[in-house]
């Protein structure tokens, strides 16, 4: 556990759209001024919003967030294919939020492109304890390893798990079987598929993703 690195927060919007938390959190302005300046709160909120990517040949490959998106446009790696009605203002332009953007290269993604880390476990078991089954904010959940470190289990997308602390600490240091729970579902590696399954949960929301999401 304390080999993993807690990434980012991303709790807050988790509640109402997994994935939309694989979003990257804002420090776009400074965080005193952000929250007393109702503008720049609007502002810092769109700029976390989720936007769909697609790689050059129209297929879903990930979701980013419109800083990140916004950036790949700039450098014209890639072009907005569906835009928000939000616009961002700079000092000279104002700028259409995008939506969908796709890649102009068509780029090679790996079966198994996710890092394992924390965010990606959480994401993964959408925020929910695979022991008592409950959905709770990030901050709430911990990381359990199935079968405890002591006894060998090692820190790996099949033997690490999200886990809220009341469970993870009646678990202590036995196993599911020992400890009488069972495993929500047998933890595996994050894969495309799964990938694919959050983006529809996302896609959900957003009128402009369905078409790439759903056919
Ligand atoms: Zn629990």
């Amino acid at each position: 556990m304390s080999a993993m690195r807690k990434e980012g927060v991303y709790s807050r919007r988790f509640a109402a759209s997994d994935a939309a938390s694989s979003v990257t959190p804002s420090n776009d302005s400074p965080a005193d001024s952000r929250f007393h300046n109702p503008t720049a709160l609007r502002r810092a909120s769109l700029m976390q919003e989720p936007v769909l990517v697609l790689n050059a040949t129209y297929e879903p490959i990930n979701v980013t967030a419109v800083r990140r998106a916004m950036v790949l446009l700039l450098k014209g790696v890639a072009q907005a294919e569906e835009l928000h009605s939000a616009e961002v203002h700079s000092a000279a332009n104002a700028h259409r939020v995008p939506s969908v953007i796709r890649l102009l290269a068509y780029r090679h993604i790996p079966q198994q492109s996710r890092a394992l880390s924390r965010k990606n476990i959480l994401l993964r078991d959408r925020n929910t304890c695979q022991f008592c089954g409950s959905t709770f904010p990030s901050s709430e959940l911990t990381l359990d390893h199935v079968v405890p470190r002591s006894r060998g289990g090692r820190s790996s997308w099949e033997n690490l798990v999200a886990c809220c602390y009341r469970c993870n600490n009646s678990k202590g240091d036995r196993t599911p079987e020992e400890a009488g729970f069972k495993l929500a579902r047998r933890p595996r590696p994050f894969t495309l598929h799964t990938s694919r399954q959050l983006m529809r949960m996302i896609g959900h929301r957003d009128e402009r993703w369905r078409k790439y999401l759903f056919y």
